[in-house]
């Protein structure tokens, strides 16, 4: 059995460019009608419930158009073989909550006020393509990229140019600035006689907050995202109080115009009533969440609201314990955890998603798979999180986040059973995305 070793990606890198400028990959990613055959000994599909075994997967351009048992019939003439030998093949993934413009700032060296204050936006940019980039070679081949953070449209133009084959990265679903009120995300601890810039568009009133959401989805956002909580803290009793930022008919304005243009709005909250609004304004998608109550529980199952709880950014940069912020960082994750378990028994649907950018490019994005292990999910429903979930969440059902006919032909590959241990999720040793290896075996991909 050949085993398959890693090349460095800066190689890969040149390589995906070569091809995306000899073929002329386009916005959907149509490259030339060439044929390729994956071959798996173990494929996780992203929808059955247990791995298929031996089986051939056939890609044409940029789409798999067959899945069939290995040694059923020959490869078409012509076609490229890829043989992942023993590997586990699943779909590409997908993180529902990612911030490419945001590097998991240090604290001490600015942490996030510094990029809106120092940063020229070319070098921020700069920053961003190689966050697309190492996205991707983690095996994330499609990101909901919620906000600029002060980047302005920004996102719009990564995603052109990974559309266009001019740096690599992943499929990108944008939101570009995000919206809030007046006090709901600002820079804080500025005298106030100053104007600071804002990391967010923000409205007051649901006339205002329609506009906002008009000329975002104008200029190419594919979601909104809105922040209905911004501060928090913990009150005299312990208990974790967030700041409520729209007013339901704000965020009613907003979900009435977003969804008239067939889009989807994702919502920051917190807790308390801010994430009540959220629910009671029609939000998709409830991002956090860090405290959900059984009402508000019910209420998302009733009305089908998606949970992207991103477990894992709450678990760096801790203050000291006897700190007032050290004491709510600790409360954060506990819960959370407590929230995501009685979300998860109830039914509630929920998405991959970590906030990287939130935390260092450099660490693992798939430690979040972990954390949902660690709080009762199966390793199964965690790549399910990723993959046919997400796909669901982003209206991409059987296109995305699928190894199947029709699916665009994103795959990743791992050394070993991620059933046994989802850690191994963390160590990606193949990725392809629309039909092109972007990081592959040295020798593969084989022809034979
Ligand atoms: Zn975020």
């Amino acid at each position: 059995m050949r085993r398959i070793t890693v090349m460095l990606t800066t190689a890969l890198c040149c390589a995906r460019l070569g091809f995306a400028q000899e073929t002329g990959a386009t916005p959907t990613g149509t490259a030339t009608a060439r044929t390729v055959v994956v071959q798996a000994q173990s494929l996780i599909d992203g929808v059955s419930t247990e791995p298929r075994h031996n089986q051939a997967i056939e890609i044409r351009g940029n789409r798999i158009v067959d899945v069939y048992p290995l040694g059923s019939r020959s490869p078409p003439d012509g076609a490229q073989v890829i043989d992942l030998g023993s590997y586990t093949v699943l779909p590409g993934l997908i993180d529902s909550h990612t911030h490419i413009f945001l590097q998991g700032e240090d604290p001490a060296a600015g942490g996030y006020d510094v990029q809106l204050l120092k940063f020229p936006l070319a070098f921020r940019t700069a920053r961003a393509t190689v966050s697309a980039r190492r996205a991707l070679e983690q095996g994330f081949t499609t990101i909901r990229d919620v906000e600029t953070e002060g980047a302005g449209f920004g996102d719009v133009g990564i995603k052109q140019a990974i559309n266009g084959g001019y740096i690599p990265g992943p499929r990108m679903f944008v939101v570009t600035l995000s919206i809030s009120s007046t006090g709901g995300y600002s820079l804080v601890g500025y005298a106030p006689e100053i104007t600071v810039p804002k990391g967010s568009q923000l409205i007051d009133g649901p006339v205002e907050a329609r506009k906002a959401a008009r000329e975002q989805l104008d200029k190419g956002a594919d979601w909104i995202k809105v922040y209905m909580t911004y501060r928090s803290w913990l009150d005299e009793q312990g208990a974790l109080v967030s700041q409520p930022t729209l007013t339901v008919e704000e965020l009613k304005a907003i979900v009435d115009e977003a969804h008239g243009w067939r889009r989807k709005v994702a919502c920051h909250a917190y807790n308390g009533i801010g994430l009540q609004r959220a629910l009671d304004g029609g939000c998709d998608s409830i991002e956090h969440g860090l405290e959900i109550s059984d009402a508000q529980i019910a209420q998302m199952i009733r009305q089908g609201t998606w949970y992207v709880p991103t477990l894992t950014v709450y678990y760096y940069d801790w203050d000291a314990p006897d700190t007032d912020s050290g004491k709510k960082d600790r409360k954060r994750v506990a819960l959370h955890e407590i929230s995501f378990k009685k979300a998860l028994r109830a039914g509630v649907k929920i998405a991959f998603g970590t906030d990287v950018g939130g935390f260092a490019w450099s660490e693992p994005i798939a430690q979040e798979f972990s954390r949902e292990v660690e709080f009762g999910m199966t390793p199964m429903q965690a790549i399910q999180s990723a993959t046919v979930r997400a796909a669901e969440l982003l209206g991409k059902r059987g296109e995305l986040g699928v190894v199947a006919p029709g699916a665009y032909a994103d795959l990743i590959a791992v050394a070993g059973d991620p059933l046994k241990d989802v850690g191994i999720l963390k160590d990606v040793q193949f990725v392809m995305k629309d039909g092109a290896v972007f990081k592959s075996a040295q020798g593969a991909p084989h022809t034979p």
